[in-house]
């Protein structure tokens, strides 16, 4: 059978590292870098007769998130050990949520190119990190960095709803921008504060029951899933053709030759034989504390998407591209209150900012200029002072050596030649230069109008301004 006669079934397990200050149960920094082995003390590093205290700040991200993504919020929650053993892993369990995770049964909704679709939330829990094992180079040995060990994480549980990795990238990008509006993760992927176990199994089209799935651990790039989801498709697709059955296992994506592996260790062998940890009380959550998160959450993208539809007639295109990010959805309001001009700011964010991002693989909130700075350039083409494709080259400058767009102009010589005399002298020369044009201008080629104006601007550099050039052509040609 082809890859058509079957259909796609993936589900989700998104860890994300919370931005509180200390790490879950102990004082320790968790910010990201430090040499390794710093931020670390008995508790986190599991010495005998230690004790965990839960940090009241990762109960409360964890609430936002789930309120953000319409779970229900447990108000009788607990944490479990799960034990395991890997030499990352100091206590040999990891402290986590079994029965009783703290928010449940939520949604976020996606838009795809077959429309609106709601993808089921099951669960989100809290949990800690575990360390970082450092392979020596010249294989002597490993050296652990517990610096990880203990680092606040929300476990995000999808249902089995997505249905291609077209789905996946939308859902995980918007869960992603939902974590970013409410500040409760940095999600940078490239750090490790985001990343996708990715269950992807397949099924006849029409089959009632769920195939085998396997799981992709530890994924942190939008690229690696789509291209880790596709390969996977086709080798379980080929797997069943050939008559064989997809085994129920973990796998190792490996970037470079664009397959997967298996990891040998069966997922259903693991028993982690999960308890109630002895050394935390249970967490009790009052209906009040529940409602001054609620009331505490900021706008969140879906809304903004809305206003910016009937507030500032975007496409829905365009809102969805700006509020995909809570960086670009501030720069946005922000430049356009103070420019007033809210579709030079969309067309800006949408095109040259945006391809700008994607080829030098930035992420919006590393944009080097702020809303004051961006609104400045709209200014300066609306004035007059500088044409647009002066303005692209002022953008340009302006993320290579961040200044206000003004400096840049003035140090440059990019200022915009609105001078009467000084257009007229240049049409003069380009009159003069072009006989050809002019004779098919007069012939009725209007064409031969915009070769004209092009050389106008080659002749000042493009620094003439293209309105007034037009018009002075066409006083002259008449
Ligand atoms: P665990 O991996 O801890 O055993 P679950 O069995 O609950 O946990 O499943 C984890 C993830 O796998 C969930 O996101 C779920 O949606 C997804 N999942 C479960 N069954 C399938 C399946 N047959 N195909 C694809 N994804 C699945
Ligand atoms: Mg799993
Ligand atoms: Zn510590």
């Amino acid at each position: 059978m082809a890859r058509e006669d079957y259909e796609v079934v993936i589900g989700l397990e998104v860890h994300a590292e919370l931005a509180t200050k200390t790490k879950i149960f102990c004082s320790c920094p968790t910010s990201f870098g430090a040499a390794p082995n710093t931020h670390i003390c008995p508790i986190c590093t599991a010495m005998p007769g230690t004790l965990p205290v839960l940090n009241e700040k990762v109960v409360e991200y964890a609430v936002r998130a789930g309120l953000a993504t319409d779970c229900t919020i447990s108000q009788d929650s607990k944490n479990d050990r799960k034990n395991y053993f890997y030499p990352d892993l100091p206590k040999a369990y990891q402290i986590s949520q079994y029965d009783k995770p703290l928010c449940e049964h939520g949604k976020i909704e996606i838009d795809s190119s077959t429309g609106r679709k709601t993808i089921g939330i099951t669960r989100i829990h809290i949990e800690e990190d575990a360390g970082k094992l450092n392979h020596d180079e010249f294989g002597r040995g490993s050296l652990v960095d517990l610096n990880r060990a203990g680092v606040p994480l929300i476990e995000i549980v999808s249902e089995p709803d997505l249905r291609s990795s077209e789905e996946v990238d939308l859902y995980l990008r918007k869960l992603k921008s939902i974590l970013e509006y409410i500040e409760v993760s940095d999600c940078k992927m490239q750090e490790g504060s985001l990343r996708a176990d990715v269950n992807v199994s397949i099924r006849k089209k029409g089959a009632k029951e769920y195939g085998t799935r396997t799981e992709m651990k530890n994924m942190n790039s939008f690229r690696s899933i789509t291209r880790a989801i596709e390969y996977e498709i086709d080798r379980q697709v080929d797997v069943i053709d050939n008559g064989g059955v997809v085994e129920q296992e973990t796998l190792r994506w490996d970037e470079v030759s664009g397959k997967t592996f298996s990891m040998r260790d069966k997922e259903d062998a693991q028993d982690y034989r999960y308890f109630p940890d002895p050394d935390l009380v249970a967490i009790k959550l009052s209906d009040e504390y529940i409602e001054n998160i609620k009331k505490s959450l900021p706008e969140l993208p879906e809304s903004r998407k809305q206003r910016y539809l009937t507030e500032y007639h975007l496409s829905e295109k365009d809102a969805n591209i700006i509020t995909s990010s809570k960086y670009l959805s501030d720069l946005f309001e922000e430049a356009s209150k103070i420019c007033n001009n809210p579709k030079a700011v969309n067309n800006w964010i949408i095109s040259d900012i945006s391809r700008i991002l994607n080829e030098t693989e930035m992420e919006p909130v590393a944009i080097p200029f702020d809303s004051k700075q961006l609104a400045k350039l709209v200014m300066l083409i609306d004035k007059g002072t500088i044409s647009s494709s002066i303005a692209k080259k002022v953008l340009v400058e302006m993320f290579e050596h961040p200044r206000d767009p003004e400096d840049i102009i003035d140090e440059k010589g990019w200022v915009q030649i609105s001078d009467e005399g000084a257009i007229r002298d240049v049409v003069s020369k380009v009159l003069e230069n072009n006989s050809q044009s002019v004779a098919d201008y007069k012939a009725g080629k209007e064409k031969a109008l915009g070769y004209l104006v092009g050389q106008a601007m080659k002749e000042t550099r493009g620094k003439a301004n293209p309105q007034m050039l037009n018009k002075m052509f066409k006083e002259e040609l008449k």
